[in-house]
């Protein structure tokens, strides 16, 4: 069993839900719910749960968000390596109306300035690492130097391309062993980077081997997860490396839960799937990726994102 790594973002997310989002210059009533997110974070208490010895690395300010992500993260047992900025612990300022849409507001604060040399300086955590995860809400440069840190201790990179609308590049891709957007930052990333114009919305509907064909060309050399939500997700690998998997590229359906709140299930996915494939080697990479939609799955029957993470043993009494 090796270590996980990931490298991303702490926020304290603020959740307001109201019957309608708000308009411009409206002003309603709602129910206000505060606790711990950000997309690193949140996959960062995945792995934990899932029972991977798990470091995170982040940019934290000196105040109360700051504290919070300390004491979670040692009620996890996170290994917490955070860069200590003069910015305000990140925020996220959330709306939820009855029909479960929302409109989010960023306040990046420190984790707009993680720097690559905090993340370069955890050179200890990357050797020891077996896989390496970060996603989109840090500076290009830190998860840039995340990913190199991992190559050179020969872990697994792992890269989830979220949110859809953070700047890539093809070099940044390809530092990915493997890539996990869901459909609308697949159909943007296609957009962008295979100059193919596709719908989110259409992702699902395509065929199999048509989305094999982009997978192919958007990340040449490494694996595509593309999360479909309640459809499940999409795999495909390249030829000469299929990890353990019979097939080049395949469905894999979603489990039967009652979801009563979806947000951060792909947080959930990325932080089991790192967990699995850092604690078995020699099993195909479908079991892994059961084990993540399984967890995923238990996620979305609770509240909360960093908070809703189910527990190994959760996982395993529920599904077997
Ligand atoms: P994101 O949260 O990044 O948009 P998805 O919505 O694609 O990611 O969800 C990630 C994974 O979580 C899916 O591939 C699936 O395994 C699981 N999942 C999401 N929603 C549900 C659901 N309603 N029921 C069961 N599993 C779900």
């Amino acid at each position: 069993m090796s270590r996980v790594v990931v490298v991303g973002s702490f926020n304290v997310d603020h959740v307001w839900t109201t019957a309608t989002l708000p308009r411009p210059g409206e002003t309603l009533g709602g129910r206000y719910a505060t606790g711990p997110g950000g997309k690193g974070f949140n996959q960062a208490t995945a792995s934990a749960r899932a029972g991977a010895a798990t470091t995170f690395v982040c940019a934290l300010g000196d105040d109360p968000g700051g504290e919070l992500a300390r004491r979670l993260a040692d009620a996890d047992g996170i290994d917490l390596r955070a860069q200590r900025s003069d910015e305000p612990t990140g925020t996220a300022g959330i709306y939820v109306d009855g029909e479960g849409r929302n409109s989010i507001v960023i306040g990046a604060g420190a984790n707009g300035v993680l720097s690559p040399a905090h993340v370069a300086a955890q050179r200890d955590a990357f050797d020891a690492a077996g896989v390496v995860l970060a996603q989109l809400e840090s500076p290009p440069a830190a998860i840039t130097a995340a990913l190199q840190a991992a190559r050179a201790g020969e872990a697994t990179t792992l890269l989830n391309p979220a949110p859809a609308n953070a700047p890539t590049t093809r070099e940044l891709l390809a530092l990915a062993d493997i890539l996990t957007p869901n459909e609308t930052e697949f159909a943007g990333l296609v957009t962008r980077h295979v100059g193919e114009r596709i719908d989110g919305d259409a992702v699902t509907a395509l065929d199999q081997s048509r989305l094999h064909a982009l997978c192919r060309e958007l990340l040449p050399a490494g694996t595509v997860v593309v999360t479909l939500g309640a459809s499940g997700c999409f795999v495909s690998h390249a030829g000469d490396a299929l990890r353990g998997d019979e097939r080049p590229f395949y469905r894999l359906g979603a489990e039967q839960v009652r979801a009563v709140d979806t947000t951060g299930a792909g947080d959930a996915f990325n932080g089991a799937l790192v967990a699995a494939l850092a604690g078995g080697s020699g099993v195909a990479f479908a079991a892994h990726l059961r084990f993540a939609s399984r967890f995923a799955a238990l996620s979305t029957e609770r509240e909360g994102a960093a908070a809703s993470m189910p527990r190994r043993d959760e996982v395993l009494e529920r599904f077997g």
